[in-house]
């Protein structure tokens, strides 16, 4: 197969998916659906007051991020990689997400949240109409604490819910894969969060992680393979950004569409953020992932049609990369089925090119992104010639960066 062929090569490559399609419909056929977005959001919108109480930082307790224009980057883009971008360049600001400095802070707490409130429930010491600050008292985190929370994770996932969890009171163990970062690990262990270390990729801190879990019937394992909270939490910052581009006087629509560029690991946080897109947008917002060349995992498994089947290793690449939050070898089965017909194609950038938007984008609008938040900058080079008669917006997604340390921040920048 050709594309097998050109994934081999390593070089970067885009492909469009011919299984899209788009009708209302579509949208509602999948495991997951829209009512159950609106439930998630309801869901998050009753946790503000106990989430404003145990983090004051989070304004209105309301776990969200800003979008803004990046002028001055396009015109970077523009000369470094001589080409023209049409349109408006936006990049929406995940990494500055209150607690997890990433992405990760929708999925993953709230998968958390809704956890804690269905223990609490059972237990018979909450109820759906009470005032959810109760949550925090110490009561609860007496009863939290008979629980211990797993997860498998490269890195951003385990800070965002060892961070929640540690806070909500569960107990917590992380199973970190080799390509964690050494900062994100002893951030983890300065929460008091128990940090278990990998000699291998994430699949296999993931197996390991949930065996250990199904060992101990008081421990609940987050899913990052096959999770629908967290799918469903990260859908939320896919509906609530036609509120927010509509603010900035930017309306999309018949005429006016929308390219949005996602970086993806399994495929859960990319994956649930376009889930909620398709729902406000329809057919005007075309979804691309992003993914390192060593590592295109999902890429892979919809354009052989295989999902979860096939993995990066099965054609001989190696998923080694810069990139952490990236550096996954087999995309989610969950996330790769309902992106089957919803996602407009997917692209491969290298590292090194990740290191050069890292770097362009400081300079031109001072924002720093860790690696992998980048990749979706390739995104309106590689399509925008095709779009170039279309009055059109690219809107990045930066993943993640406004917790990495200073002192690295400082040797990524140059
Ligand atoms: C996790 C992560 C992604 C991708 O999310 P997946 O759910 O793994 O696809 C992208 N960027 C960053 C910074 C991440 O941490």
């Amino acid at each position: 197969m050709d594309i097998i062929k050109e994934l081999k090569s390593l070089k970067e490559t885009i492909w469009y998916n011919p299984n899209y399609i788009y009708s209302k419909d579509i949208i509602d056929d999948f495991s997951i659906n829209v009512e159950d977005v609106k439930k998630a959001e309801a869901r998050l919108l009753k946790f503000s007051s106990y989430i404003e109480k145990i983090f004051p930082e989070v304004e209105n307790g309301i776990i969200e991020s800003p979008i803004s224009k990046i002028n001055k980057m396009k015109n970077k883009m523009e000369s470094t990689f001589e080409t023209t971008i049409h349109g408006n360049l936006l990049l929406k600001r995940d990494d500055l997400l209150p607690i997890a400095g990433s992405i990760k802070a929708r999925g993953g707490i709230y998968e958390i949240l809704k956890y804690a409130e269905k223990l609490a429930i059972d237990e018979g010491l909450l109820r759906l109409d009470d005032d959810y600050t109760v949550l925090a008292e110490e009561k609860f985190r007496e009863f939290f604490s008979k629980y211990t929370i797993q997860v498998g994770s490269t890195g951003n996932l385990g800070l965002s819910i060892g961070i929640m969890s540690a806070k909500v009171g569960f107990k917590v163990i992380v199973h970190m894969s080799s390509d964690a970062k050494k900062w994100k690990k002893d951030m983890l262990r300065s929460k008091g969060v128990q940090v278990v270390e990998y000699l291998n990729d994430y699949s296999v801190a993931v197996k390991e992680g949930r065996a250990l879990s199904d060992k101990d019937p008081n421990s609940y394992f987050i899913d990052d393979e096959n999770s629908k909270d967290l799918f469903l939490g990260y859908a939320v910052g896919g509906i609530r950004v036609k509120e927010q581009l509509e603010s900035m006087g930017i309306i999309i629509g018949d005429d006016k569409p929308l390219n949005v560029y996602l970086p993806c690991g399994v495929g859960g946080g990319p994956g649930g953020v376009a889930y909620g897109l398709k729902i406000v947008y329809g057919d005007n917002v075309r979804c691309f992932f992003a993914e390192p060349t060593h590592s295109p995992a999902m890429l892979l498994g919809l354009s052989t049609g295989k999902h979860d089947k096939i993995s990066v290793e099965d054609i001989g690449l190696d998923n080694k990369t810069e990139a952490d939050g990236l550096a996954v070898g087999r995309a989610s089965s969950l996330a790769s089925t309902i992106m089957d017909k919803l996602l407009t194609g997917a692209f491969t950038i290298e590292d090194k090119k990740l290191n050069i938007f890292l770097k362009l984008l400081y300079e031109s609008e001072n924002i720093f992104l860790e690696p992998s938040a980048l990749a979706g900058f390739l995104g309106p080079i590689f399509t925008s010639p095709k779009y170039k008669n279309e009055n059109i917006t690219h809107l990045c997604w930066a993943t993640g960066g406004s917790l990495v340390p200073n002192e690295i921040q400082l040797t990524l920048r140059v």
